[in-house]
């Protein structure tokens, strides 16, 4: 059990789970170099394979190119990792039941315990405070390091008619986050779609998100994630 394993299955589970497509992307800080981070070359997630994953420096640069196209959006994960030293994964996602709560004036509530660290708070990233009539992608430094200030020291943050980012400081957590991001996004658009205009909906409380934190490692989900994620990965020859 690899890192570089952990992050290929962290590829395929999200992939799986719907909260990345055909894009968006997990990476996860080099172990014995803090000023380094591993993400696959630009390729659809579910198809990731450990030849793919490519080594960066935190202003995104490529340690090793070799011809290979790279993700316009990596600036995202480098940018994050200067600013937040205890983060050590990252994944951004277009998730689809994410996406109305970054357009609508009603912010992302915890409706449950498994995603109690949207009690954090979710802050919403606006890329036209920084360049109108952009294609809304994080193409530069400049941009992922808003992304990241916007960002602060929560668990994660929507970018406006675009999708999110989820932080961790392991690939278990992050991948964990992410995936329950997307329920609670959906489950709390049932629950206010229940609960009718001006209707309640009792959400989890600041001392009980509080209360989660640091107890939900979301390992045991993770080790079911993990052997579904690469049971189609053909051993190393
Ligand atoms: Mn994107």
């Amino acid at each position: 059990m690899s890192l570089f394993e952990d992050l290929v299955a962290a590829n395929r589970i999200l992939a799986e789970h719907g909260v990345i497509d055909g894009y968006g992307h997990v990476s996860v800080r080099c172990e014995n170099n803090p000023d380094r981070y591993w993400i696959s070359r630009s390729l659809a997630p579910e198809l990731v394979t450990e030849e793919d994953l490519m080594e960066f420096d935190l202003d995104s640069k490529p340690i090793d190119q070799r011809g290979r196209t790279m993700y316009t959006e990596r600036y995202i994960h480098g940018e994050i990792y200067k600013t937040r030293p205890e983060v050590r994964a990252v994944v951004h996602n277009h998730s689809p039941s994410v996406i109305p709560f970054g357009i609508i004036d009603q912010p992302m509530k915890p409706v449950y315990h498994m995603s109690h660290f949207v009690g954090m708070g979710v802050p919403i990233f606006e890329i036209r405070d920084l360049v109108p009539d952009s294609d809304l992608l994080i193409r530069d430094t400049y941009l992922g390091a808003a992304l990241a200030r916007s960002l602060g020291g929560k668990a994660c943050a929507l970018m406006r008619g675009h999708g999110a980012v989820v932080v961790a400081e392991s690939l278990p957590v992050v991948v964990g986050r992410s995936i329950y991001l997307e329920m609670n996004a959906k489950l709390q658009a049932q629950a206010m779609t229940l609960a009718g205009p001006g209707g309640a909906v009792n959400y989890l409380t600041p001392g009980e998100s509080a209360a989660s934190v640091g107890t939900q490692d979301y390992l045991r989900a993770w080790q079911l994630w993990r052997a579904r994620g690469l049971r189609d990965v053909k051993p190393k020859a």
